[in-house]
């Protein structure tokens, strides 16, 4: 099956889990590793959304991309590097991954620069594994407000992995504590629950997901 095809099918299983649990959900194509071909199939079948994690990588590919299609939305979902901040500011409609409030002031800077309104989602490690990204909850309070003072930065939501289960229902507790604080903040602009990849897309839309991010069973297994 092409990747246009691979996309369709589980777009139809996004559609049918968002039916079902009654609230809107996107689908984020995790291009993160993959060719840009591929990218431009799917960009010419009209997908837009993609998702990449490294800023190298993906600088080339958004370019190409952007010469060609002007409906195209990147969201950067790897782990912010300071360094690579400027860029990712630069090129990125939503960033993920926030997990630390050094970054904000930095975001802020480079999006007033650039005069634009950063979207940014709040990365949560519920689960506190030690080598994942994201804050402990009991930092969030803290760090979204610290946000609201930033003038360019909107937090559009909640960005949430949890530990790899072979057996997804085991995350099952996670996906709710996320989707519970998801909740408490949600509003008009703060709308977003990132949550659910290839193998447990259902279960998070189920759960409160508004965004899966999808890369291995639309692109196949990354290379
Ligand atoms: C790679 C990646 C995904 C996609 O994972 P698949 O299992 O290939 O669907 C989703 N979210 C993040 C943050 C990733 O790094």
């Amino acid at each position: 099956m092409s990747v246009v095809d691979n996309y369709k099918k589980i777009k139809v299983d996004v559609d049918k889990c968002s039916m079902k649990a009654g609230h809107k959900v996107e689908l984020l194509a995790v291009s993160k590793n993959q060719s840009v071909l591929k990218m431009d199939e799917l960009a010419n079948s009209n997908v837009s959304l993609f998702g990449e994690s490294k800023v190298q990588e993906a600088l080339p590919k958004i370019n190409y991309l952007s010469n060609k299609y002007n409906n195209l939305e990147f969201h950067f979902i790897g782990k912010i590097q300071t360094n690579k901040l400027k860029k990712i500011v630069e090129f990125f409609h939503l960033i993920h991954s926030v997990d630390r409030e050094d970054v904000l002031s930095l975001i802020d800077k480079y999006a007033l620069d650039l005069n634009k309104k950063q979207h940014i989602l709040i990365q949560l490690n519920i689960a506190c594994e030690k080598q994942k990204n994201g804050i402990a909850v009991s930092e969030l309070e803290n760090i979204l407000n610290t946000a609201s003072h930033y003038k360019n930065i909107v937090v559009k939501g909640l960005m949430f992995m949890p530990p790899y289960e072979e057996d997804v229902t085991k995350n099952i507790k996670y996906f709710e504590t996320a989707n519970k604080l998801f909740c408490q903040y949600k509003s008009d602009v703060f709308d977003t629950l990132s949550m659910g990849m290839s193998h447990d897309f259902k279960e998070a839309i189920e759960h409160g997901s508004t965004l899966v991010r999808v890369g291995t069973y639309i692109f196949g297994e990354r290379v």
